[in-house]
């Protein structure tokens, strides 16, 4: 009503500031009144409300961001403070006890995870080191906070059980006098954890003000010891001393995006709506179909969509491989809006990036995980829920493996001249219809072989680290450094990722989890982390021409949508800049001497390096290299090679090599006999054709055979 809300306006100023940081327009604004003290908007914070006059504000509905956050009037829900992003310093935590210093409070933190061993610095939890009901854990979240609820899970361990079965809350002001958390009358006792692993959501049945909170455990696992891990939920409310600080804190972001977690047909309707506003630039496609039939959907973006152009080269972004990392799913969803937003204002940067690049970016590959983790949430999915496609497949692990190919060719075979070292062929048995691979991996195949991509990288969460090729260690050891013969490009590659990442390059960052990459500036070599077979990089790089590194965005793989904001601050300049490197080294066209015509699938070999990459359809390639002077040689069946040297610059633009090659007299017989006839192709080639084909042909009766199966399934069911 309008006197209350003149009420409110009277009595909280950054309540209409918060009006138009939302840029909301009075029309979207229908308030309605709700019995209650906060409203939270947008970005997942809340906004307090009339706060002298309790009991009576306004909840702002508008179609896309605040309908799903009113619980009836009697509990909002309130962001986490951020023990699992991080947001909450180590300072912040404290304990009645600690066992040990990898035990101590600064572990007590949702989804931490220890390493393979107990007993290091780094382990899985908070563990108090008396056995009595005084022990506590206590979250300073530094200033007036509303707090609504908390959420436990036990100490992640291989080799131990513990967790608190009940538990006890208090508040306070100044962290000397306590007061309860009440249920009614009586103190409120919540229930905790029955396994080590699933979150559980404890929400305080009154909500209370207070700055300092306590987890204070009652009862626990009989045979283990006080130990947890935790989130905390609380709105952060202003200073009334300084509210213009504190709007500032909330505002700060720049680019007007849709900062929120999309679900599959959020995400479809975001992308038709950014399609639509840059429809010259922006066109969405589909690469397959999950296993339950949702879309593999692709942005593509290019000044000319829907095909390739001569010289022109194409990248890629994948995310969302494993269901559960949800923060490269929405970082790709806002580089699609900012682009487009930035190319219609005219900002140089962009234009230049669409004209010379054609960028597909695939915002989830595990559409099936990802739902299952989405209906959980950001704090109750865990650590695994919506990893897997709906089979129960790593689709990470789930890419041929070219890697033991090449290794046992170069150890079986005496002869190195016949030893190649790119475009391997699938293998035979990878092809067949008993083979374990996902429709998803399948179909990400079937496009990489379909567009001829220079440059990717793949999102994953859950560390803050960049990972570069190969993944996989050559003899089977759990871990250690398997460098590829481009080793320097792809370190460079991952340099830029990571030196670019507001929260990767800052030096005083804590780690994660268990694994300290500050001390190698934030990037590794995959094989020296953990080795994984059948990685999408070492495929990449492996079948086709395509470099790729991982990147892993966060140390929190779901985080909470008030984080969104800021995580796109993280990476923006991350995002542009690693796009960009698609222009280093060399490229060119090779082309018949004769005819003029472009040579596709030509071998293009730099002096010193072992891994040749191939031309494209019509003759054009691109070699990432880094600065330096390159002797290269081009080499086409039927024609004499040819080589040239080239030298590549610092700036970020590629040196342009291009080849005329002679065809050999006998290629000209060859020729006149064939009549015009198609020229023959070198064994490897013809080999990666025809396995691709049945890779091809034995997903396709997989799809209808499990379509015709759901149909049934779903008629049987009616
Ligand atoms: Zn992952």
């Amino acid at each position: 009503s309008a006197s209350h809300f003149a009420t409110c306006l009277h009595h909280n100023p950054s309540f209409m500031l918060s009006l138009g940081w939302e840029g909301a327009s009075s029309a979207a604004l229908p308030a309605l009144a709700f019995p209650c003290m906060h409203m939270e908007v947008e970005r997942g914070r809340s906004i307090p409300l009339c706060l002298s006059h309790s009991f009576s504000f306004f909840i702002l509905l508008s179609s896309s961001s605040f309908s799903r956050l009113v619980h009836g009037g009697v509990y909002i829900k309130c962001p986490p403070l951020g023990l699992e992003s991080l947001r909450v310093k180590d300072a912040q935590l404290q304990a009645s006890s600690y066992k040990r210093r990898g035990l101590g409070p600064h572990r007590g933190r949702l989804n931490i995870q220890s390493g393979i061993e107990d007993g290091d610095i780094y382990d899985g939890g908070w563990c108090a080191r008396y056995e009595d009901k005084d022990q506590w854990l206590q979250v300073d979240a530094l200033m007036a906070t509303r707090f609504t609820g908390v959420i436990t899970q036990g100490r992640n361990s291989i080799w131990s059980w513990n967790l608190v079965e009940t538990f006890k809350v208090q508040f306070s002001n100044d962290s000397i006098s306590w007061k309860p958390c009440m249920n009614g009358t009586q103190e409120a006792v919540f229930e905790g954890n029955q396994d080590t692993e699933t979150p559980v959501l404890a929400v305080f049945p009154e909500s209370t003000v207070a700055r300092y909170i306590r987890i204070n455990p009652q009862t626990w696992f009989k045979n283990g010891t006080i130990c947890l891990r935790a989130e905390v939920l609380g709105c952060a409310l202003p200073d009334p001393n300084n509210i213009y600080q504190w709007q500032a804190q909330q505002e700060g972001y720049q680019d007007k995006l849709d900062f929120r977690h999309h679900n599959y047909k959020e995400m479809r309707k975001l992308m038709k709506s950014v399609q639509e506003a840059c429809p010259d630039i922006m066109r969405i496609y589909s690469i397959g179909k999950s296993y339950l039939g949702l879309k593999l959907y692709v942005m593509e973006i290019s000044d000319n969509p829907g095909k390739h152009e001569l010289g022109e080269p194409e990248f890629r972004y994948v995310a969302g491989i494993h269901g559960n990392e949800v923060l490269g799913r929405e970082l790709l969803l806002n580089l699609m809006q900012y682009i487009c937003q930035e190319y219609k204002r005219g900002n140089p940067r962009i234009i230049h990036l669409v004209k010379e690049t054609r960028i597909h970016l695939l915002p989830s590959m595990n559409p099936d995980g990802y739902e299952a983790a989405y209906k959980k949430g950001s704090e109750l999915s865990g650590w695994a829920l919506g990893r897997f496609s709906y089979e129960g497949i790593d689709m990470n692990h789930n890419f041929a493996d070219l890697n033991t190919v090449m290794w046992t060719a170069i150890e079986l075979e005496t002869d190195e001249s016949k030893l190649i070292n790119h475009y391997f062929p699938i293998p035979e048995q990878y092809t067949s219809e008993e083979a374990f691979v996902a429709p998803e991996t399948r179909a990400v195949i079937s496009w990489m072989q379909t567009i001829p991509f220079v440059l990717s990288a793949n999102f994953h969460g859950g560390e803050l680290v960049v990972t570069y090729p190969f993944d996989m260690t050559r003899d089977w050891a759990p871990r250690e450094h398997t460098p590829t013969a481009d080793d320097s490009f792809f370190r460079w590659l991952a340099t830029v990722y990571a030196s670019t990442n507001h929260v990767m390059s800052n030096p005083d960052r804590r780690p994660c989890h268990y694994e300290d990459f500050v001390r190698h500036n934030n990037i590794i070599n995959g094989a020296n982390w953990h080795t994984v077979p059948g990685s999408m990089n070492d495929f990449s790089y492996l079948h086709t021409n395509c470099f790729e590194v991982t990147v892993e965005l966060s140390c929190d793989k779901f985080p909470h949508a008030s984080e969104l904001p800021i995580e796109w601050e993280n990476n923006k300049e991350s995002l542009l800049i690693y796009m960009e490197q698609v222009h280093r080294g060399i490229k060119g066209v090779i082309r018949d001497k004769d005819t003029e015509a472009g040579i596709a699938d030509a071998i293009i070999k730099v002096d010193d390096i072992d891994h040749h990459i191939r031309s494209a359809f019509d003759g054009d390639y691109w070699r990432l290299l880094n600065p330096g002077d390159y002797q290269v040689t081009v080499m086409a069946e039927g024609y004499f090679p040819a080589t040239r040297s080239c030298r590549v610059e610092y700036e970020q633009y590629p040196t342009i090599c291009d080849f005329h090659l002679t065809k050999t007299p006998k290629q000209r017989l060859r020729d006149i006999l064939a009549k015009g006839g198609k020229i023959p192709k070198d064994l490897q080639l013809r080999l990666r054709q025809l396995r691709m084909r049945k890779l091809r042909t034995t997903t396709k009766t997989l799809n209808q055979r499990r379509i015709a199966q759901q149909q049934r399934a779903r008629k049987a069911r009616r």
